[in-house]
C-alpha cells in the first residue's frame, strides 16, 4: 500500500521541484489541509536502518540469503501478528485523509509458523466513504466490498474480541505485531485511530518491521517491497499484491523462510508518530 503512495508523492514533489517551486511553497501548498503535515512522516520512517549495521546492501548486485539452518531457533515470542493494512486513496493527489478499507490480522505460531486463526474485515471509510478508480486498481476492492461493511470503531471492537478469543492478551503470553513496513503501524493505523477517536493500544507501539529485519541476516539487505521479500526468499507471490490478505499471508511465509534461515525477529519498530 505505502509503496505506491510513496511513488505517487515523490513524483508530485519532483514535478514541483522541476517548475522551480521551493520546498517551502511545497509545504505551503501542501499544508492546506489538516492531514497534510502526517503525510510527510513515512518518507522520513521509511529510511531508518539500524545502527549497528555499517553498509546496508540498498541496491545489491545479487541477494542471496543465508542458507536454511538444521533447527530453527527459538523466537522471543510466541505468537507473531501478521497486519498488512489498506487503505483509501488516490493519485496524483492522495485523498485526506486515508481510511483503512482492509484489516487483516494472522496469528501466527511462533514455533510451527502456522497460521492458527485469522482476522480478516473489510471497512468502510466514512470521511471519504467512495472508493477512486486508482484505489480499486491498486487494491483490488470494490465499492460494493466496503458498502455494507461496519466502520473502523466497529472493526476494531471486534479485533479486540478476536484477541481476546485467541488469548492473545492473556499474562505471560509474548506476541509481536509484523508488518512488511513502519507506515502500517506508525501512520495508517493511528491515523484511522485519530479519526475514530480510539486511544491507540501501547502493544501496537512497536512491531517487527520485516522489512527491517532482512538487516538482520546475511546479506543484510533491505527489499524495497513484498514482491522483493518473495524474491530474496525463492518464494512464489501468493494471490494479489495490495491484497491486504495476500499481503498478510506473503508476509507470513517470508517470515518463517527469514526464522528457517536463522533469523531471531526482534522489535525493530517503534511509534513515533504524534497521532
Ligand atoms: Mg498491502
Amino acid at each position: 500500500m505505502f509503496d505506491a503512495y510513496f511513488n505517487m508523492t515523490s513524483s508530485t514533489l519532483n514535478a514541483l521541484f522541476k517548475s522551480n517551486l521551493s520546498f517551502s511553497i511545497c509545504r505551503t501548498i501542501f499544508s492546506r489541509n489538516k492531514f497534510s503535515a502526517a503525510h510527510f512522516k513515512p518518507r522520513k520512517v521509511i529510511k531508518k536502518v539500524p545502527k549497528h549495521h555499517k553498509i546496508p546492501l540498498f541496491e545489491p548486485e545479487e541477494v542471496t540469503l543465508a542458507s536454511k539452518v538444521s533447527v530453527k531457533p527459538k523466537q522471543l515470542f510466541d505468537y507473531f501478528l501478521v497486519l498488512d493494512i489498506e487503505a483509501t486513496c488516490d493519485s496524483p493527489t492522495n485523498v485526506d485523509p486515508p481510511e483503512i478499507i482492509e484489516f487483516p490480522v494472522l496469528k501466527v505460531n511462533a514455533e510451527t509458523f502456522e497460521t492458527e486463526s485469522v482476522f480478516h474485515s473489510y471497512v468502510r471509510p466514512v470521511v471519504n466513504p467512495e472508493l477512486t478508480n486508482f484505489c480499486t486498481e491498486l487494491t483490488g476492492i470494490i465499492q460494493g466490498m466496503v458498502d455494507d461493511e461496519p466502520e473502523f470503531k466497529e472493526v476494531y471492537q471486534n479485533f479486540l474480541q478476536w484477541l481476546e478469543k485467541e488469548h492473545i492478551l492473556k499474562p505471560g503470553v509474548k506476541f509481536a505485531f509484523a508488518t512488511c513496513s513502519d507506515p502500517d503501524l506508525n501512520y495508517f493505523f493511528p491515523l484511522q485511530c485519530r479519526v475514530s477517536g480510539i486511544e491507540v493500544p501501547a502493544y501496537m507501539k512497536e512491531w517487527i518491521c520485516v522489512k527491517r529485519s532482512f538487516c538482520d541476516i546475511w546479506p543484510y539487505t533491505w527489499p524495497d517491497n513484498i514482491s522483493k521479500m518473495l524474491e530474496y526468499c525463492e518464494l512464489k507471490p501468493q494471490g494479489c499484491l495490495h491484497s491486504g490478505i495476500d499481503d498478510a499471508t506473503n508476509i507470513a511465509r517470508v517470515i518463517k523462510d527469514l526464522a528457517e534461515r536463522g533469523l531471531v525477529f526482534k522489535i525493530n519498530g517503534f511509534k513515533d508518530t504524534d497521532f
